[in-house]
């Protein structure tokens, strides 16, 4: 057994830390009364329950540093919570009430955008979307996107080394980071807030608490890059014959149009129908439906290039070729915010479906089309009544390889074989050198199948960065390792 999990634990959130840290905190920046703390311990996809005795809500980083020097005195563990959009039970304490939940929600001061550098300084409780119109106000561009957006924060998304729509231009969350400040395990500042686009010297820090899931310090600001802003973007929709098709078409539009492709997304017959079916204001994209679909953008920041003529380009030859059935360009901004509305509403159409079984997986872009297939005769196999929802970032060898409930079929009925599949599945990704967590993390819903999957050399790393970063096991205890 790890010596992690054997870690030494003081009494916890008693009722004279609770009182310590209101101290500290001051009117305001806490909550105790069940009802407000109510929303900050609801998990996201209702897999956990959650308990504390106090909220925290620190507005600075030094009152991050007393609450932090506190539990690591007394031995209680701490959960940073950003926006609480995550999907895998990591930003939410435990039922125990031993732990603290830690809120960077009042930590949203966007301290500098600094344009020659095309950096912007942000403290973590930062909203996604305000980094966004922050960078558009400075006529830059941040281009981290993802469909909560509008509520998930920038500490959550670095902490998760978030991905979304983008990644394959602009690259994952870590891609996108020049410095960090961190709250460490013993209520230190790691003061990181470099602007630097070279920098060796020693080891890379930062990138360890990037992806980290709160198990290493707590992010409380961060220097992101901006980007020019493009100033011609071009949305499509095509049906495909085949998810070869899809793959193929990618390889077109790279030799095609290279780096200006932004988004390409991939989304099968049932992600385009469920949220034509359940969620407003989403219209059908095209005439007839189809078992496969690509949703792609390319864009560029000069005016006078030719994007749309090479688009053009490579659809005519998909035509010709079979690949392509059908297909439509957006032609105005709406066109295009219609295409966005009906990609980012499949999440909210398969909850309102119905119970779901998800998996966040990604493999080689080459072994997609080999992936859903013999996912889909796994399925066929172990549960042949589940809807298959399969959409996700094909640029990126993401999918999210979702089964929804069917109609008449009852929630135990549909979750009952839902460890076998899981199983099978993630057999199936590692035959693939895939990876069973592809832009969600590990929290605590997928640490067996870190166990299984990273076991040896790999996870004992990871563990002894956890033993000499947070030697009390107070960051986020029984998350990923
Ligand atoms: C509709 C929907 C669509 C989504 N699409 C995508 C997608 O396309 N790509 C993607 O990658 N994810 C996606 N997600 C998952 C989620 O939005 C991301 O993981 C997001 O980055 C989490 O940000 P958050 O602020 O909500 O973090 P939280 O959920 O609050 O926290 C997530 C983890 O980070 C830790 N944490 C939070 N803040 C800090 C901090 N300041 N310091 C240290 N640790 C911290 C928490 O302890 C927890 O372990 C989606 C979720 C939803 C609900």
């Amino acid at each position: 057994m790890s010596k992690l999990l054997n870690s030494r634990r003081k009494p916890g959130l008693c009722t004279t830390v609770v009182e310590q840290l209101k101290t500290v905190l001051g009117d305001g920046a806490y909550l105790t009364a069940p009802e407000d703390m109510s929303p900050y311990l609801t998990d996201r996809r209702g897999l956990f329950a959650a308990r504390t005795a106090l909220v925290a809500r620190p507005g600075s980083t030094e009152q991050v540093c007393e609450v932090v020097k506190i539990c690591a005195e007394t031995g209680v563990g701490i959960v940073p919570q950003g926006g609480n959009t995550g999907l895998v039970g990591g930003s939410v304490p435990d039922d125990s009430g031993a732990e603290l939940l830690l809120s960077l929600s009042r930590m949203n001061a966007v301290r500098e955008v600094d344009r020659l550098n095309s950096t912007a300084t942000v403290e973590a409780g930062c909203i996604l979307a305000d980094v966004q119109r922050v960078a558009e106000e400075a006529g830059l561009l941040f281009p981290l996107s993802l469909a909560a957006e509008g509520s998930c924060q920038i500490g959550g998304n670095l902490a998760t080394n978030a991905g979304g729509t983008a990644v394959l231009r602009y690259g994952n969350a870590r891609d996108l980071v020049l410095g960090l400040e961190v709250v460490t395990a013993s209520g230190e500042v790691w003061n990181g807030l470099r602007r630097l686009r070279k920098d060796n010297t020693g080891y890379d820090l930062k990138q360890l608490f990037l992806g980290s899931e709160g198990t290493l310090g707590v992010i409380t600001a961060a220097v992101v890059k901006l980007f020019p802003r493009p100033k011609q973007v071009h949305a499509a929709f095509l049906a495909l014959s085949s998810v070869d098709a899809a793959t193929d078409l990618l390889m077109s539009c790279y030799e095609a149009v290279g780096e200006a492709l932004s988004t390409f997304e991939y989304l099968d017959h049932t992600s385009v129908e469920l949220p034509l079916r359940y969620v407003p204001d989403t219209r059908r994209p095209l005439a007839k439906t189809y078992d496969h679909y690509v949703f792609l953008e390319i864009g560029s920041t000069r005016e006078d290039d030719d994007l749309s003529e090479r688009l053009e380009t490579i659809l005519e030859a998909g035509y010709e070729s079979g690949e392509i059935l059908d297909a439509t360009i957006a032609q105005t901004g709406a066109q295009r915010d219609a295409l966005w509305r009906l990609r980012e509403a499949i999440p909210e159409a398969t909850r309102t479906a119905g119970a779901g079984i998800k998996h966040d997986v990604s493999v080689p872009v080459s072994r997609v089309p080999e992936f859903l297939q013999s996912a889909g005769e796994i399925v066929r196999r172990l549960h042949p009544d589940a809807l298959i929802v399969s959409f996700g970032h094909l640029g990126d060898g993401n999918i999210h390889y979702n089964l929804t409930q069917p109609d008449g079929v009852s929630v135990e009925d549909f979750l009952a074989p839902e460890a076998a599949l899981r199983e099978a599945i993630y057999e199936l990704v590692a035959s693939l050198d895939g990876s069973f967590s592809a832009e969600h993390g590990i929290g605590r819903l997928k640490r067996d199948a870190l166990e299984r999957y990273r076991a040896g050399t790999e996870i004992e790393m990871m563990r002894a960065l956890k033993r000499a970063l947070d030697p009390d096991n107070i960051l986020n205890p029984g998350r990923v390792v």
